[in-house]
């Protein structure tokens, strides 16, 4: 597919009457009916990216002692000198050994590693490199040694009481790190959304079945579940219904039982088939939710249904994305539409999707209908440090290959194309570095 094919042919081109929406607004509404989860108590381990509920104060010092920063020699530097000078080894002190009682005297040092306590008396580690180990326990400093050098004092980390982590934090491993080093086995984040995710199709079939005519492999539904998976919420995989409207019913059932969230993929555009559009508003009509069948002006992915239905068992009402089918147009909605709803029900404080500054390497032609493409980019940095994209191959909606390489979404609004060497905005959508 040559690269300048960036407008997707098999989505149609709008009905003359039909109104879209702005993306900006479409998430708005998915924004507004959304709210984080709540709070969970788990093991550190298993916190990796959940976000802070609580803030986390250090409940002492850290580190507690004053201690060695280097392996060496704790002296008391008013017995150093730019000459060098000879003190006798009084004996050595490992990490996680007490300090002796005994505080060393004037002319004595003790032999002293990472991480050990300082021993009363010295006020400086010399560093083994600059010594020289003679025989009958003395030892050479071979230069002055400067009060407090290679000593970490107490609380030169976190003071006791000092706020180490705050509410809204992400959790990677620098935060488990800190978290452990307070001496907490356990965190308390906001609950990671359980999200169903189910495909809709007749001509669906899963792996190892041979195909009948007419029939496709279900990618959505893998691809949905990775991502869920990637972006840290918990994927619940509800299977695949055919378009029957009892179907479509009892896995939105199941879902709204055990799922803070769903996502459905197909059936939601203007087919005879098409019917999870038709149920989610029968639900949210006969149950008191809310359903709005949406035309977003973005390419792709103009279609979708947004459903909020009540929860069986009470809680926040369960967020329905009615994704479209094309696999294309599905993971562009998942990052554009449902991301933000499921970041936010997860406790992250930014408001997603983010998007950067970057450079496009080829023209990059907008929407002929007047929609935001979307085109699947990939970027990279180049030498100079700045963002470099180019479209990643076919910018049909069916065309899963020409995402394979895609980690952005460049933003090209309608009007002119963006130049070669211009600037464009990105969403990134997978790894940049
Ligand atoms: P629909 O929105 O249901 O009309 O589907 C639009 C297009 O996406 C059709 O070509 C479907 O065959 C295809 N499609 C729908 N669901 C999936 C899926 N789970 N995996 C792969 N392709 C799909
Ligand atoms: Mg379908």
């Amino acid at each position: 597919m040559p690269p300048s094919d960036q407008n997707d042919t098999d989505e149609g081109h709008g009905h003359a009457a039909e109104e879209l929406l702005p993306l900006r607004q479409v998430q708005d509404m998915v924004l507004s009916r959304t709210s984080h989860l709540e709070t969970v108590e788990v093991p550190i381990e298993e916190a990796l990216g959940c976000f802070l509920a609580e803030p986390v104060t250090a409940p002492a010092d850290i580190p507690p002692f004053a201690n060695s920063a280097m392996d060496g020699y704790a002296v008391r530097s008013s017995d150093t000198g730019e000459g060098g000078t000879e003190l006798s080894v009084r004996g050595v002190l490992p990490a996680g050994s007490p300090p002796p009682d005994e505080p060393i005297g004037p002319g004595e040092a003790i032999q002293i590693m990472t991480g050990a306590v300082m021993p009363p008396g010295a006020d400086a580690v010399a560093i083994v490199e600059r010594t020289e180990r003679l025989g009958a326990g003395r030892v050479r400093i071979l230069g002055a040694v400067s009060p407090g050098a290679n000593v970490r004092s107490p609380g030169s980390d976190f003071k006791a009481g000092e706020r180490g982590l705050s509410e809204g934090d992400r959790i990677g491993p620098g935060q488990v790190a800190v978290l452990a080093s307070f001496g907490l086995a356990t965190a308390a984040v906001v609950r990671r959304p359980r999200v169903g995710v189910f495909s809709t199709g007749d001509e669906l079939v899963g792996p190892g079945a041979p195909l009948k005519p007419g029939q496709i492999r279900d990618s959505n539904r893998q691809m949905l579940l990775a991502a869920l998976s990637r972006d840290g919420f918990d994927p619940v995989d509800l299977g695949t219904a055919p378009d029957t409207e009892e179907a479509v019913e009892s896995v939105l059932g199941e879902a709204t039982k055990r799922c803070d969230a769903v996502l459905s993929s197909g059936g939601v555009s203007r087919g005879e088939f098409d019917l999870v559009k038709v149920v989610l508003s029968r639900l949210a009509a006969e149950k008191n939710g809310e359903a709005f069948e949406i035309g977003v002006s973005i390419r792709p992915a103009k279609p979708l249904m947004l459903a909020f239905l009540p929860r069986s068992g009470g809680g926040p009402a369960v967020a329905c994305f009615g994704l479209p089918g094309n696999p294309v147009s599905s993971l562009v909605s998942y990052n554009v539409v449902a991301l933000p709803g499921l970041a936010k029900m997860a406790g992250n404080p930014k408001r997603l999707p983010r998007s950067l500054a970057a450079i496009t390497s080829e023209d990059l032609r907008p929407s002929r209908d007047g929609r935001l493409n979307l085109v699947r980019v990939e970027g990279a940095f180049g030498a100079d440090g700045r963002l470099l994209v180019r479209p990643a191959g076919g910018q049909q909606s069916h065309q899963l290959s020409g995402t394979l390489s895609a980690n952005c979404l460049a933003m090209v609004p309608p009007g002119e194309p963006i130049r070669a060497g211009s600037p464009v905005e990105v969403i990134p959508i997978g790894p940049l570095l």
